[in-house]
């Protein structure tokens, strides 16, 4: 449930309520508005049974919340979350721009994909370094090597980076690199992954799983939240349904329903969700007008001889045609590039 205080409380009121909860073993959160201060309460609300709290000063009314995600929700945390990766603040005035390649070849690779994706305008360099491949036969990623050329790519262009962690061993070692931390699809509910990527204190990029409802992606979310860290901006890359023609089916109203259901910002990975070059730019345009805060696009300097998912990735004449099209609807959405 969740305690709005009256517009202006004065600081001791939200005090003594804070105290009562905590005095209960319950954990207070409190989120202060412009005006309004929300105290969420979260644990097991049963123990305020005895308690009226309706009565006490400045209190205005008690809301029960329902969803089982506490810390991710909107009814906790009205005003929208601002995650900073570097000098990149996302879901605030700039649609953020992440991309590169799906895995890290090579040092000159990665360079080259670097600096043109920058040239774009792209904001954030991408790179997997530990890549869980659906064939254990396929290339699994360069590992601490690939994130030494990241670190090497981050000084030459100023861009931060992002990589996906699929272990617990991967994210000691990537601590000590990346900017943000991914979680994949295929993990979005390896809970324990997620605990120890909230325990680090980084960004952290949220795709939502091959099979997961909105609700089990916030719940996932809620996971990393709780260790202590707010900073988590999700990532929807198409769930599974019957249709064949794309990888997965981009769920474009994931991007409303969110904003509607969490204060977290959302981006969304048009290249994974069709696995085809040619709707990701189409793609990339409703993204933009659907109202999330950015996008993650694959890029090589050479599809046709990626290591892994070349056919949905962009060259670089493709990615800065991409750019140069979405600026003027960022800009007619409120945002700029
Ligand atoms: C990726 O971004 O490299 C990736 C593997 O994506 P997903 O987890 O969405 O499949
Ligand atoms: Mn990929």
């Amino acid at each position: 449930m969740i305690i709005v205080m009256k517009p202006n409380a004065k600081q001791e009121s939200i005090k003594r309520i804070k105290e009562i909860i905590e005095l209960k073993g319950l954990y207070a959160h409190i989120s202060d508005g412009d005006q309004v201060t929300i105290i969420g309460v979260v644990g097991d609300k049963g123990k305020l049974m005895d308690q009226n709290l309706e009565i006490y000063e400045d209190v205005d009314k008690i809301v029960p919340v329902t969803e089982s995600y506490k810390l991710a929700n909107k009814k906790f945390h009205p005003e929208p979350t601002k995650v900073k990766v570097g000098n990149v603040t996302i879901g605030g005035d700039t649609f953020v721009i992440m991309s590169g390649p799906c895995a890290v070849e090579s040092k000159e690779q990665l360079l080259t994909t670097a600096h043109a994706i920058k040239k774009a305008g792209a904001h954030i360099l991408r790179g997997g370094a530990y890549k869980p491949r659906t064939s254990p036969y396929a290339f699994q990623g360069l590992e601490e090597e690939g994130l030494t050329y990241m670190k090497e790519a981050r000084e030459e262009t100023g861009l931060p980076i992002v990589c996906e962690v699929t272990s617990l061993d991967a994210i000691e070692v990537a601590v000590k690199y990346v900017d943000m931390l991914q979680i994949g699809a295929r993990n979005m509910q390896n809970f324990y992954l997620l605990k120890e990527a909230g325990k680090t204190g980084l960004p952290v990029l949220l795709k939502r799983g091959l099979a997961a409802t909105i609700d089990e992606w916030l719940n996932a979310a809620e996971y990393i939240v709780a260790e202590g860290n707010p900073n988590v901006v999700l990532c929807e890359r198409g769930i599974r349904t019957f249709e064949t023609a794309t990888r997965n089916t981009l769920d474009i109203s994931a991007v409303p329903v969110i904003k509607a259901k969490s204060h977290l910002p959302i981006i969304i990975d048009p290249s994974h969700a069709t696995g085809v070059r040619d709707y990701v730019k189409p793609l990339a345009r409703a993204s933009v007008a659907v109202g999330a805060d950015g996008l993650m696009i694959e890029t090589h300097p050479d599809p046709s001889r990626a290591w892994s998912d070349g056919p949905q990735s962009l060259t670089f004449d493709e990615f800065e045609d991409l750019t140069y099209e979405i600026d003027p609807l960022i800009t007619f959405m409120g945002k700029n590039l």
